[in-house]
């Protein structure tokens, strides 16, 4: 059966048009290898994103039948003859040092499918499908082509809670495992995530096309991106330097929502981070839980260049690179300079107006900034929970304490008295009540996934279901999802995280 028959025709006909277009092939062979993926011996379908599957009108897979034919799809194990896939190429900086050609050494790319609902895809046409961990590709080096099912279940969850915590995200539409053994620190179950983004182009792409003295197809390549995601950019009198502009702003907005949810990405490499300001690639990400800036999930990240502190500057470097990249087509350095000088105000701004809200604070003065500065002081001093200190600070408003806000300053009381009385005389009404919306109840910790993962590898994948189901709703609170809000408990080993994935 071929995969359009697993869509609902009731909502589109896609008659002869599984996989319509490749952008990509558009561009040029040098940009990808064509191949097929290498597949996964016995594949179980294991979780699937309901949301995601109703972007591409796929209808989700409720009997055996449909499942196989899932699992057989997103394993790579069965390609339709319309797919063409390719992996592409890139490059990239990674901890500050260039690294060389880099490319999608385990994920293919199968194609792109047309959007059903242009709301929820934010206005996007289509969405790329790309599987990741179906084997080697020409841009594998010494890596096997794999990802395992520890890392593929945390991709796959993270990302579906990034979206519905409204923070820019791939998606991911499933999980399928597999018995295949996979070596890393120790043996692991194999699995492949099928991932979904309007374009996984990132910083690396244009990296590789400038710094191999590629500069024709460098032009093509922005002239395609160009014409497709910022066509605006094209009247301008400089289309590349209004294109870095652009994605400097949006990468401002990106670290501002990545900072407000206490989400710590890990890695934040040039060929980590997208064109279109979307998180990408999940590895050694974390949340926060007890406050520290310091904070650094990446246990190979010795230097805390990527803790939740510095995700500002890290982005900013990485921006850096990008300028330099299209420096051939931009021409001037100082106009790079220029641009790229004003990524800190940016960021600035729209930090300073997350947090005020957050905070139930609705005037940008310089008094409700030091307010929200002094309130991180306190939870940075008190290590306070970052998730629940905000959720429940929207408690207190009326001269109520919340035993688990107060239990969360016990070493620092009279600062937070101190702190809770000017907030309560600056904050205003109709803000505070749009913070609940705004202050997440639930998000990914660390001790959550595992726990899903150590049920997971025992294949057992209920834990990692109810998991999915809580994430969907982060704002609301229910008695359902009241074990997910729990902070770690203090037993809970330390994370360890490494890239090895
Ligand atoms: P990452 O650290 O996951 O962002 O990956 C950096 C580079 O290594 C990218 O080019 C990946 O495609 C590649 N890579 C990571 N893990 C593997 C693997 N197991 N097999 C092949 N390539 C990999
Ligand atoms: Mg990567």
């Amino acid at each position: 059966m071929p995969l359009m028959d697993m869509r609902r025709d009731d909502r589109h006909d896609f008659a002869g048009l599984a996989w319509p277009r490749q952008p990509l092939r558009e561009l040029g062979p040098e940009f990808y290898a064509e191949l097929a993926p290498q597949g996964l011996p016995q594949p179980e379908l294991r979780l699937y994103s309901d949301d995601a599957a109703r972007l591409l009108g796929l209808t989700p897979p409720t009997d055996a039948a449909r499942r196989a034919e899932w699992a057989a799809l997103f394993a790579g194990n069965r390609v339709d003859p319309d797919c063409l896939p390719l992996a592409t190429v890139y490059a990239g900086h990674q901890f500050g040092n260039w690294a060389g050609q880099l490319g999608d050494g385990r994920a293919h790319l199968l194609g792109e499918l047309a959007a059903l609902d242009g709301a929820q895809n934010a206005g996007h046409a289509s969405w790329e499908v790309q599987l990741k961990g179906a084997g080697r590709t020409p841009f594998s080096r010494f890596g096997d082509g794999r990802a395992v099912l520890r890392s593929s279940l945390r991709e796959f969850l993270a990302s579906e809670a990034m979206w519905h915590l409204g923070v820019p995200t791939t998606r991911a539409l499933c999980l399928v495992d597999s018995p295949l053994p996979v070596r890393r620190e120790r043996i692991e179950r194999a699995a492949v995530v099928t991932r979904l983004a309007p374009s996984f182009m990132r910083i690396g792409h244009f990296e590789h096309f400038s710094h191999s003295g590629q500069h024709a197809a460098l032009r093509r390549l922005l002239d395609a991106w160009i014409a497709r995601f910022e066509p605006d950019c094209a009247q301008a009198g400089n289309p590349a330097l209004a294109l870095l502009q652009r994605v400097s702003e949006r990468s401002a907005e990106l670290v501002a929502a990545w900072q407000a949810v206490g989400f710590v990405h890990g890695v934040l490499n040039t060929d980590n981070l997208s064109m279109l300001g979307w998180t990408l690639d999940y590895g050694p990400f974390g949340f926060l839980d007890a406050f520290d800036p310091d904070y650094t999930p990446n246990t190979s990240d010795t230097s805390s260049r990527y803790c939740w502190g510095r995700q500002p500057a890290a982005v900013h470097w990485s921006l850096y690179a990008l300028g330099a990249a299209l420096k051939p087509l931009i021409g001037d350095a100082q106009r790079i300079d220029d641009a790229l000088q004003r990524f800190p105000a940016a960021f600035d701004a729209a930090w300073r107006a997350r947090l005020r809200a957050k905070l139930g604070l609705d005037v940008a003065s310089a008094e409700h900034d030091a307010l929200a500065r002094d309130w991180l002081e306190l939870l940075h001093r008190a290590r306070a929970d970052w998730t629940i200190s905000f959720r429940r600070l929207h408690d207190a408003a009326d001269g109520a304490m919340p035993p688990l806000l107060a239990a969360q300053f016990s070493g620092c009381t009279d600062a937070w008295l101190a702190w809770l009385a000017r907030w309560r005389a600056l904050s205003s009404a109709p803000a505070r009540a749009a913070m609940p919306a705004l202050n997440p109840h639930l998000v990914l910790r660390h001790h959550l996934a595992q726990h899903a993962i150590d049920a997971a590898e025992r294949g057992d994948f209920e834990p990692a279901q109810a998991l999915h189901d809580a994430l969907r709703e982060p704002y609301r609170e229910t008695a359902a999802n009241a074990a997910f809000a729990a902070p770690p408990p203090p037993d809970a080993p330390p994370a360890c995280l490494s890239c090895s994935s």
